[in-house]
């Protein structure tokens, strides 16, 4: 199957195109020439079947075509080596524990399908030059760059750690990502290095992106994004959809769906969209955001309009400018009414989502981490007479846990999982936000 732009200024590409430039040449986002809907007896089913078994039919209906079969199972099985399971919260508002991967955060689904998926692509590669170049028949790497504010770094450097024909490099600010998040992706070594940028968050993406703008160093290196822009990365996210309703619909529960998604990048929502399309009974979805609000203000008038990122208590939401918001409007073809009919929107002050902490905590026993905090509430706040809510908790709370500690007003265990990574030695690179030092020094050290 083909990938378009949502620019339409480009050709479509393969997969493996898609995959391995992350971004397309006219700066759109890449989408799925088609998307397939599942067939009745998928659904019928549904809820007797393990996360795997659901999520290989997933992945067989969107990358069947492009991956060989008994590979594709293995990635995967690969990725998902945990549950992701319901809890209810109080009578009709579930929560989807996606935080029980190796960094406790929902991007290990996306960040692990998409390492494995490009290690696939790369071995190929080797095989067709050695087929026509003999045994000297070589495969440049793969070189990721990945601009984070802690959790997407994590997830990424965790997902690719030693996987072969693949580099990654993760660039964060200086002293402003949390210690625990930090040692996540600094004490791994082997294929992973840590680019220490003194800068923030925004400095670091601006670097991402004139790496990928510049016509030297992409000549020089195979370079690829594993932001949600990547289509590796984003749709395996829609695996958890279809497994939220096959936990539902177990318990009869699944006939007025509604799911709340808290978002920032839009990338989750989006594959959520997407499994809709591919046949999935979900009523309505709602977007729920912190203070960057720009997705609930289009809702509202009609106009997008990005703005810089303010910094809150859920900082993986901090995201002015949504990368996702093109594949939407794309998804909807560019209607607002549309998506009206299907997405609505809440946006929550650092005050209600603490507050929101500590009233789930005390009234249902519940501990929620500052972005599913949005999700909670948004569900509390919107739910109708009839309706079923789950909502995606994206974190374990112990990744925010000097917040949460202090709205619950008692401990969160830290998981041995978590507790691992803060006894490694930190290696990192110190970098300027200047461009130019991270050329020289791509060119200088990445193969
Ligand atoms: C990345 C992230 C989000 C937002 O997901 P998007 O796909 O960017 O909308 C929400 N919560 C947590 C914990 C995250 O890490």
């Amino acid at each position: 199957m083909k990938y378009y732009s949502t620019n339409h200024n480009t050709q479509p590409v393969t997969l493996e195109e898609a995959v391995t430039t992350g971004l397309a040449p006219d700066r759109g986002l890449y989408m799925p020439e088609q998307i397939k809907q599942l067939p009745e007896s998928f659904f019928q089913n549904i809820q007797d079947m393990t996360f795997r078994q659901i999520a290989c039919c997933v992945a067989e209906n969107l990358f069947g075509e492009d991956i060989d079969h008994d590979d594709l199972q293995n990635i995967v099985c690969d990725t998902l080596s945990f549950d992701c399971p319901v809890v209810n919260i109080s009578e009709n508002i579930w929560s989807l524990e996606l935080f029980h991967g190796p960094t406790l955060a929902f991007k290990d689904v996306g960040a692990r399908f998409m390492a494995r998926t490009l290690a696939y692509f790369a071995n190929k590669d080797i095989r067709r030059k050695k087929e026509t170049d003999g045994e000297n028949g070589r495969s440049r790497n793969v070189n990721v760059l990945v601009a984070t504010s802690g959790d997407t770094g994590s997830a990424v450097a965790n997902g690719f750690l030693n996987v072969d024909g693949v580099h990654v490099f993760v660039l964060y600010p200086k002293g402003k990502v949390s210690p625990i998040q930090e040692c996540q992706f600094t004490t791994l070594g082997h294929n992973i290095t840590a680019l220490e940028v003194d800068g923030t968050f925004d400095d670091c993406q601006s670097l991402v992106k004139e790496a990928f703008a510049d016509n030297e160093l992409n000549e020089a290196l195979r370079l690829t994004s594993a932001n949600s822009i990547n289509v590796a990365r984003f749709l395996p996210q829609s695996f958890y959809y279809f497994n939220a309703y096959a936990k539902m619909k177990e318990k009869e529960l699944a006939d007025n769906l509604v799911i709340c998604v808290p978002s920032g990048n839009f990338g989750n929502i989006t594959a959520g969209l997407l499994a809709q399309r591919m046949g999935l009974p979900v009523k309505r979805f709602i977007a729920a955001n912190n203070a960057n609000d720009v997705f609930l203000q289009y809702l509202k008038t009609g106009v997008y309009t990005p703005r810089p990122s303010i910094m809150t208590v859920a900082n993986a939401m901090d995201v002015g400018a949504p990368s996702n918001f093109a594949r939407i409007i794309d998804i909807f073809n560019n209607s607002h009414d549309e998506i009206c009919k299907t997405i609505s929107g809440c946006a929550y002050s650092d005050d209600e989502i603490t507050h929101a902490i500590t009233e789930c905590y005390k009234s249902y026993g519940y501990i929620l981490d500052p972005h599913g905090a949005c999700g909670w509430l948004a569900l509390h706040e919107n739910l109708t007479r009839g309706e079923v809510g789950v909502f995606l908790e994206t974190a374990h709370p112990a990744k925010f846990k000097n917040i949460v500690e202090r709205y619950i007003g008692s401990k969160v265990a830290m998981p041995k999982r978590l507790e691992a990574f803060t006894h490694g030695e930190k290696q990192s690179i110190q970098m300027t936000a200047i461009f130019a030092d991270l050329k020289h020094y791509l060119l200088n050290n990445a193969k």
